[in-house]
C-alpha cells in the first residue's frame, strides 16, 4: 500500500523515494550519469550519496552544455516562514551547480504562493519573509553576477505575460489531476503553478532564443515542473529539466523538515543554545539502556542524528562509515554522538548567521526587479 504522500505542499508518511521515481516517471540519477558529470568537477556528496537521485533530461542538458550551450539555473522558495536547513540543502547544491558550471542562476521567492496557499499570511508577511529568506541565499556566497533573486510581485511585469501563455495551455482538469487542490478554498491558487513556470522560460523569453533550463528542486516540487515540461513544447520552448533532490529528515524521525514541527526543526536564525537543545531531543536508533546499546548496538539507519551526518554534517564518508560500525556494534553511545553533530551544526549556524547579517548590505547587488 502506498501510505505515504508527496506533494508541493505536504509531504507525510515513509516515503519511498524509488517508488516516487516510477510514479513520476523521472529517472535514477545512476553511475553513467554520475561518471559523467564527474568530468566537470569533483562530484558533490549530496550526487555521490543518492540525496540527489533523480532527475529529468540531465543528459540533454549536459549535452547542449558540451555543444556550447549554456543552461542556467532556476529554483527558489516559498517564504513562508524562517529558512531551516532542509531549505538551505537544495541551495548548497545549487551553487555547487553554479560554481562547477558557471552558470546564471534564477532564485524565484513564491510571496504571492504564500499568501493563496496559507489561509493566516497577509502578503505584506509573505513579502517581509521573501526579504528574510533572501539574506539566507545570499549568505552561502553565490556569485552576485550570475545571480539574480525574483520576488514574484515585485517581478509580476516580467513574469506575467509568460505565465498567461502557460496559464492558457493548462487545463483546468490538469491541473486538478496534479495537484489535487484538496486544502484550497480560493481561485487564485488555480492559476498559481502558472508563476512558477514562468522563470523556466523566462531567459528565452528576454534572449529572443531557447536557453536550456536546469531546475534543482526537492522531489515534492515536481508536480509543477511536470505541467510546465508538458506544455513548453506547445510554446516552442525547450522543457526545462531537473535534478531532484530528498527530502532533508526531521529530527524527531520524520521525513521532512517542517515548520510544523519546530523542535524537529533547525532555523537558520535559532540560537546556539536552541540548536543543542533540539539536536541532544533528537530522534536516535539507541536503545533504551545503556546497558543494552552496549550490548546490541544501535539503529543508524533509523537514526536522525546519522541522517543528517549522512545528509549534511559528515563529508567523509570515512568517518561516516567508520560511526556506522561504531554504532552497529555499540561502542558509541548517542550522548556522545549528538554532542558532536550539535557541535557541527552550531559551527555552520554561527558563520551562516554572520554571513546572513553581512547580507543585509548586498540585497540590491542580488535582486532582479526592483520594488
Ligand atoms: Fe544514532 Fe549515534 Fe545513537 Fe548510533 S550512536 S543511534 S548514530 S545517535
Amino acid at each position: 500500500a502506498e501510505d505515504f504522500k508527496v506533494t508541493p505542499w505536504e509531504v507525510s508518511g515513509e516515503v519511498d523515494y524509488d517508488m516516487l521515481i516510477e510514479r513520476f516517471g523521472t529517472k535514477h540519477v545512476d553511475n553513467a550519469l554520475l561518471d559523467r558529470m564527474s568530468k566537470y568537477g569533483e562530484l558533490h556528496p549530496l550526487l555521490k550519496r543518492g540525496i540527489v537521485y533523480s532527475h529529468r533530461d540531465m543528459d540533454w542538458i549536459l549535452d547542449r552544455y558540451d555543444a556550447g550551450e549554456k543552461f542556467y539555473l532556476y529554483t527558489g522558495r516559498g517564504p513562508s516562514g524562517n529558512t531551516h536547513m532542509g531549505h538551505l540543502m537544495p541551495w548548497i547544491f545549487t551553487k555547487y551547480l553554479q560554481d562547477t558550471f558557471k552558470v546564471p542562476l534564477y532564485f524565484q521567492l513564491t510571496d504571492d504562493e504564500k499568501f493563496l496557499f496559507n489561509e493566516k499570511l497577509t502578503l505584506d508577511d509573505t513579502k517581509n519573509m521573501a526579504y528574510e529568506n533572501m539574506l539566507d541565499v545570499i549568505a552561502l556566497g553565490f556569485d552576485p553576477t550570475l545571480t539574480k533573486i525574483i520576488i514574484d510581485t515585485n517581478c509580476i511585469k516580467t513574469l506575467y505575460p509568460i505565465a498567461l501563455k502557460t496559464a492558457k495551455k493548462i487545463t483546468f482538469s490538469t491541473a486538478r489531476a496534479v495537484f489535487g487542490f484538496e486544502n484550497s478554498t480560493n481561485i487564485g491558487s488555480i492559476f498559481y503553478t502558472s508563476i512558477q513556470a514562468a522563470p523556466a522560460f523566462m531567459v528565452s523569453e528576454i534572449e529572443g532564443k531557447n536557453v536550456p533550463c536546469l531546475i534543482p528542486c526537492g522531489i515534492d516540487q515536481d508536480p509543477h515542473f511536470r505541467v510546465a515540461r508538458d506544455i513548453a513544447p506547445l510554446l516552442g520552448y525547450y522543457k526545462p529539466a531537473l535534478l531532484h533532490n530528498k527530502m532533508f529528515p526531521g529530527l524527531q524521525g520524520t521525513d521532512k523538515m517542517s515548520s510544523s514541527q519546530p523542535n524537529s526543526t533547525i532555523y537558520t536564525t535559532d540560537t546556539p543554545k536552541q540548536v543543542r537543545k533540539k539536536v541532544m531531543s533528537a530522534f536516535t536508533g539507541g536503545a533504551v539502556t545503556v546497558e543494552d546499546q552496549r550490548k546490541n548496538g544501535g539503529k543508524p539507519e533509523i537514526c536522525s542524528v546519522f541522517k543528517y551526518l549522512h545528509f549534511l554534517f559528515e563529508e567523509d564518508d570515512k568517518k561516516l562509515e567508520e560511526l556506522m560500525i561504531k554504532c552497529r556494534n555499540g561502542e558509541i553511545l548517542c550522548g556522545e554522538c549528538k554532542k558532536s553533530l550539535a557541535d557541527s551544526m552550531v559551527n555552520f549556524i554561527e558563520i551562516h548567521q554572520e554571513k546572513r547579517e553581512k547580507a543585509r548590505d548586498k540585497v540590491q547587488d542580488y535582486l532582479f526587479c526592483e520594488d
